[in-house]
Formats: C-alpha cells, structure tokens, sequence
C-alpha cells in the first residue's frame, strides 16, 4: 500500500493549492478529485466561468450602450452566444489544465476517483470504473467544498429550474429569466443574462440585496442595476414554482399580497451547502456543525488525529481565496509551520457593473455594535480617472476606529472594484490606519486616488470635494 505524508480529498481552490504547497514543503502528497477535471467549483462551475460570461457580456454591454460617448459607432452590435461560450469553455479547460500541469511539477500524485475515509490514515479511492485502490497517509486534508442549496418546492430539474451550473451554459437567452435569491450569485448571473438580452426579475427574501455588503453600497448597486432593467421584488417569499408547457410559474408572497411570475427559466441562487456525501468522515468520527459544516480548531484540525478540514466545508465564508489561503496555512502546520488566515481581512466581491467590493466591517455593522467610528467617503463622479473612462458611478466608504484611525473596513462601488479593494485589504492585514493610506502616493490620474481621498474623508481631508 502506498504510503503518503498529505492526501487531499477535493481539488477545488482549497485542496489544488494546498497540494502545491505541500509539494514545495518536500511532503509526498497525493490529491483525489471524483469530476473529470481538477480546479473544483471555482474553475469548472463557479468564479472563472461566470467571470468569462461577465465579461463577454459586458463588451456588449458597452458596444450597445457606452461606445457611442466615446465617439465609436457599432451599428447594430449582436451577440454571438456560441462562440461566446465556446469561449468561457476554453477559458476553463486552460486553467484546469494549468492545474493538472502544476501538480505534476510539484510531484502531487493525482488519483481520480471518490476518495473516502476509511479510518484515520486511510483513503480508499473509487474510480469510475468502480476499482477500489486504498492508500496510507500521515495525514489528511478534507477539501470537499460546496453544492447549491435546493429549495423543496422548487427542485432543479436542470432545464426550467436550474442552479448556477446550467445558467452559465445556456444556449440561447432565455425570454424570462426569474432569480430566486440575490446575492452574490444571483446577481451575477441575473446581470449576465439581462445583458445579453433576458427580461430578468430578482425575488428576495429580505428587505434589500446582496446581504454581507455595506447596506448603503447596497442600495445603490440596487438602484444601479435597476436602471440597467433587473427589476428587483424585495421582501418576497417565494411559495411554489411549478412547469406549465415548459414554462415555470412561481408564486410568492409579498406583504399581503400573492404575486405570480411566469418564466422560461428559474435560476435558484439561494445559498451553497457544505458538500460531505460518501466521503465517510462521520464514520470515523469526525464531528460536524448545526449546519453541516465540518468542525475544526483554527488550525484546521477537526476533533480525529491527522484530519484537517478547509474551504466550502467549513465555516466562514464561501469563496475561492478563503479556501486557498485555508490551504496553505493548514499544510504549512501540517509541516511544522506556522501558518494562519486573518478572517478579519478577507475580501468579498460582487462582480457586476459597477462591481460591489468589500473588506473588513460595515457601517451598518458597526452601528449595530455601537462601535465609536469615523466613516470617509468620496465619490467617483469627482476622479479624474473615472471621469475620463466616462465610468464614474460609485463611491469608496472607509470605516476607521475613532480614537486609533486604525481601518476597520473598506467598501468600493466601481466597474474596477475587485482590483481596487486589493489596497485596503493589504492596509488592513498590516493594520494600518486611514492616515497611512491617505499620505500614500498614488498615481495620477488613476482610480485607485478616490480610494486614498476616501481615507483622507476619514479625517474631513480630501481635496476634491466639501469635507463635511
Ligand atoms: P470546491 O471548489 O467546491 O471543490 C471541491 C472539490 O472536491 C470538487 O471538485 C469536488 O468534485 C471534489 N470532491 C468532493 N467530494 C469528493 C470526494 N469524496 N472525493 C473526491 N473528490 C471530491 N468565489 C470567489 O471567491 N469568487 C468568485 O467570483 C466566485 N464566483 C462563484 C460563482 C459561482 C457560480 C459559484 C457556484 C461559486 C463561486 N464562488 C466564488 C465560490 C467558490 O467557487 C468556492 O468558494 C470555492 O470553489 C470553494 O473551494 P473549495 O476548494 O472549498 O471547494
């Protein structure tokens, strides 16, 4: 029986990263993947899929609308949905085929199969063709990730009702496109489709969109997406959704009232679930959370000897880097290290336009905690950079401790925002304050200058507009 130092269960962000940093540390790793294709849900079905489609539908977006101010004429710009698709697919094939690459320089073993667990130390991997190889292990890293969440009335039947999955691969636009649930997800997809051409309503349970974000950046991604031509039906309890000739028709309550909407597809976009099936962790022990999450201690350890937990399967938020950095730092403790992830500085991003970006706490959070805080503000519409790209709709919110000026969060409303918030989140990790970044200099004229102005609004400095 083979006998290794790590074996990784998942080759998602979170298992795929890890075995390339036990690769560097000298461990003899082998990392199991039951899909066809490493890279998890964030390569095959999640981040890099629905960035391409943003794109691509965002250049339309701009033939269609924006070309024109800048004195370009495209006349009728249509949209060619294969080569579109064809494109976002080799995209994925590129960075999942980069990944098979990169374990094999760092000499991680690929076993393609179901892995299980099937005592502390020992890994059975089911391949396809239904053979059964068991391995050996010093130690194992649990990187099972996450699947959507179905709802019970609204099953997916990956044609009228689907997740994620099915609506980055759509052949044509549907007519009607009806989005249950509006986050981060939902919003993406509902941006993508309604700009290639769909008529797409957003139902929301609560009173506002994209939960977790800043609520005033929230509001105004709202008002912005509506006028793009989402309509948005907040406080909306979704009840049934049943198919009529191959159309779904859902029914929800809003306040008093029952509302019907008829569409040609439901994207179900309510949340993910940790994904744990077969691998047999509650066999040997493993303990698990109310919400089905594994448990672990902050160094990932769960409650068994030698198994470690990271990324989608346990607790704390839902995203690709939070799993890689989970990643590295559990193998580095694995080898004697002393690795860590500071949750406290972890951005998320909503990748529409104008991109939604945040880090750190919110305003509405700290009120909610009563925190004595400064908040510094400045909008695009007074950036250079922004005005000159003809692209200034948005603002940079930073939320400082009073009494230290340390940053406490950073929040970004801008087509650029997920490469903009990356300065923040750095000042954030090294614990600076809105000082130390404001008395940074930033080139001009660039947008990353409304982020420094922000900072300066912390202290009622900024230069380009009334400090009140
Ligand atoms: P996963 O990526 O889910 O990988 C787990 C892997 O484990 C899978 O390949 C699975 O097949 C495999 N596996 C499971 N059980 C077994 C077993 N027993 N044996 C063998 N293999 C097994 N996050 C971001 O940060 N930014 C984004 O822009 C973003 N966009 C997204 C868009 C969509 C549409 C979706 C669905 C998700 C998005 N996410 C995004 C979330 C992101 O994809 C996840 O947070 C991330 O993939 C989690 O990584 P992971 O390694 O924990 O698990």
């Amino acid at each position: 029986m083979e006998k290794f130092d790590v074996v990784i269960i998942g080759s998602g962000p979170g298992g795929y990263v890890a075995a390339i940093r036990a690769g560097q540390l000298g461990l003899k790793t082998a990392i199991i993947e039951k899909d066809k294709e490493l890279g998890g849900t964030c390569l095959n079905i999640g981040c890099i899929p629905s960035k391409a489609l943003l794109t691509s539908s965002d250049h339309f977006s701009f033939a269609k609308k924006e070309a024109a101010k800048h004195g370009i004429v495209i006349e009728n710009p249509r949209v060619d949905l294969p080569t579109m698709q064809k494109r976002k697919d080799k995209v994925v094939k590129t960075l999942t085929g980069g990944v098979r690459q990169l374990m094999k320089t760092n000499k991680v073993m690929v076993l393609e199969g179901m892995g299980a667990i099937t005592a502390p130390g020992k890994v059975s991997v089911k391949s396809s063709a239904g053979e059964t190889q068991e391995i050996e292990t010093k130690n194992i890293v649990i990187a099972t990730g996450s699947v959507a969440i179905e709802l019970p009335f609204a099953k997916f039947d990956g044609k009228t009702i689907v997740s994620s999955t099915e609506a980055l691969c759509f052949e044509e636009a549907p007519g009607k496109f009806l989005v249950i649930g509006a986050g981060a997800i939902g919003l993406e997809l509902g941006s993508v489709w309604n700009r290639l051409g769909s008529e797409v309503t957003m139902l929301e349970f609560l009173p506002r969109i994209a939960l977790g974000f800043d609520l005033e950046l929230s509001n105004l991604l709202q008002r912005a997406l509506t006028a793009q031509g989402i309509k948005f039906h907040l406080e909306t309890k979704v009840t049934g959704v049943k198919i009529e000739n191959g159309r779904a028709i859902a029914s929800a309550d809003k306040a008093n009232e029952k509302l019907t909407f008829e569409a040609d597809k439901v994207l179900v976009s309510v949340g993910r679930k940790p994904f744990s099936e077969g691998l047999g962790a509650e066999k040997v022990g493993v303990e698990f959370d109310e919400r089905k999450r594994i448990k672990v201690d902050k160094h990932f350890r769960t409650n068994v000897e030698g198994i470690y937990a990271i990324g989608d399967v346990i607790a704390g938020p839902m995203l690709a880097h939070k799993a890689e950095d989970e990643g590295i730092a559990c193998v580095e403790i694995i080898a004697g290290k002393s690795g860590h992830v500071n949750y406290g500085a972890i951005p998320s991003i909503i990748y529409t336009n104008p991109e939604l970006a945040g880090v750190g706490i919110t305003e509405d959070q700290a009120k909610e905690k009563a925190m004595n805080v400064r908040i510094g503000k400045f909008p695009f519409r007074a950036n250079g950079r922004a005005l000159a790209n003809e692209d200034a709709e948005g603002v940079v919110k930073f939320i400082a401790d009073a009494k230290t000026d340390k940053i406490l969060g950073a929040h970004i409303l801008q087509h650029a925002a997920s490469e903009l918030i990356a300065e923040p989140t750095s000042v954030i990790e090294f614990g600076g304050s809105s000082e130390d970044l404001g008395r940074t200099t930033h080139s001009h004229p660039t947008l990353s200058e409304a982020v420094k102005e922000a900072a300066m609004a912390v202290e009622k400095r900024a230069l380009h507009i009334v400090n009140r």
